[in-house]
């Protein structure tokens, strides 16, 4: 098949996980006859440093014309000034919304031979396999924003259409699984967390009574995230939410670096993203992670371009290169060697053409 794929590197350790990304996309389509065209484009800090906005509308009309977007991260200390004009987090927040991409699948599986390097005691861990599903195009994120000198304030807004559509795609998601969903909120405070509520429980029961649906407020859901994660299948959430909570749940499956994320909207095009961000810390240095990246390649592959069977292979070799103990540090075992993460790529495109 034919597909155009647009490449954000964005910042710090992004541009170095989405290069194998990358490569493992080149490796996919050469073993399997496709003709990808991979269209690179600048997004975030560094389009500001080179273009005055961080999402400027050359990359916005490549993204828009493609069949989906791979982004790395975005963001850093150069750019975040309190005082600071353009935020590369803007441009993100833009982005998703041109694309009309509101729900953010975030699947969260624990590797048996990840147990271990996972802060959580391995017993909470065993059969973990769960996907959050974030509102990404609303509430608080996008509310009004004011500031005085003494007072600051952000809004919080949720229409009834956009928890519906949302909570759809979590509960067909639930379909396809264990036919279990966990809707989060705060609706012991919150104006918009009583809608939310309302609402999933009116779409659940009417359109999908073969979907078991409960309620959890956030702070509870907080705790049992990490108490007694295996009870969970699918959760849907609102924007703020589902980003803090799923930072946390990334904690299951050993580090941030190994979560991959799929934001989809009505049309097939998705942004695929790790969802972890642009790690000043570790930038330049070559030992990122790159399996979050690489799972959400397999993620577009799948949700974009319904190539499951690649989907599949890309995930399979990954997960075994995972096995055998190809790491970053952040991963790896006590005592063991830790791979960079371009070796990373090389064993996994190795293990792809082999
Ligand atoms: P972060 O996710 O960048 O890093 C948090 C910690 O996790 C750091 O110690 C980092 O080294 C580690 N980490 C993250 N990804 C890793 C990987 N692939 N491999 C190994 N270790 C990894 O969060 P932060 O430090 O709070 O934010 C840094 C910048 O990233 C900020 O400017 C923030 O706004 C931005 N950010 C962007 C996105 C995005 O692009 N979607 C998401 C979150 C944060």
């Amino acid at each position: 098949m034919k597909a155009r794929i647009t490449i954000l590197g964005g910042d710090g350790i992004g541009p170095e996980v989405v290069a194998e990304g990358v490569r493992c996309l080149r490796t996919i389509a050469s073993r399997f006859g496709h003709e990808f065209e991979l269209v690179e484009a600048d997004f975030g800090g560094i389009a500001i440093d080179r273009h005055g906005d961080p999402l400027p509308q050359a990359t916005l009309e490549k993204c828009l014309e493609s069949d989906a977007v791979l982004l790395g991260a975005i963001g850093g200390p150069k750019w975040s000034a309190p005082n600071a004009k353009l935020r590369p987090e803007a441009g993100l927040l833009r982005l998703r919304r041109e694309l009309g991409v509101y729900a953010n699948l975030r699947p969260v599986k624990v590797l048996g031979s990840l147990v271990d390097a996972s802060p959580i005691k391995p017993h909470v861990l065993e059969g973990v396999d769960l996907v959050f599903v974030r509102e990404l195009t609303g509430g608080i994120y996008f509310g009004e924003k004011r500031r005085e000198p003494l007072h600051a304030s952000d809004l919080c807004e949720y229409s009834v259409a956009e928890v519906e559509r949302v909570t759809r795609v979590a509960a067909r998601l639930a379909q396809q699984r264990r036919h279990k969903l966990t809707s989060i909120d705060k609706s012991n405070v919150l104006e918009t967390s009583r809608l939310w509520r309302e609402v999933v429980e009116r779409v659940v029961r009417t359109e999908f009574p073969d979907v078991k649906l409960d309620h959890m407020l956030v702070d509870a859901a907080a705790m049992h995230l990490i108490r007694r994660p295996t009870d969970f299948d699918v959760l849907v959430t609102e924007n703020m939410f589902g980003d803090i909570l799923t930072d946390e749940a990334s904690m299951l499956s050993s580090s941030l670096g190994m979560l991959p994320s799929a934001s989809l909207g009505d049309s097939r095009r998705g942004l695929y993203e790790p969802i972890h961000g642009s790690a000043p810390d570790i930038a330049g240095k070559g030992i990122a992670n790159p399996y979050g990246t690489i799972f959400s390649v397999a993620m577009l592959l799948r949700h974009s371009l319904g190539l499951t069977n690649e989907a599949e292979v890309l995930e399979l070799a990954a997960t075994r290169m995972i096995e055998e103990g190809v790491r970053t540090p952040d991963i790896a075992l006590p005592g063991a060697r830790s791979y960079s993460t371009h070796e990373i790529g090389d064993a996994i495109i190795s293990a792809l053409t082999h």
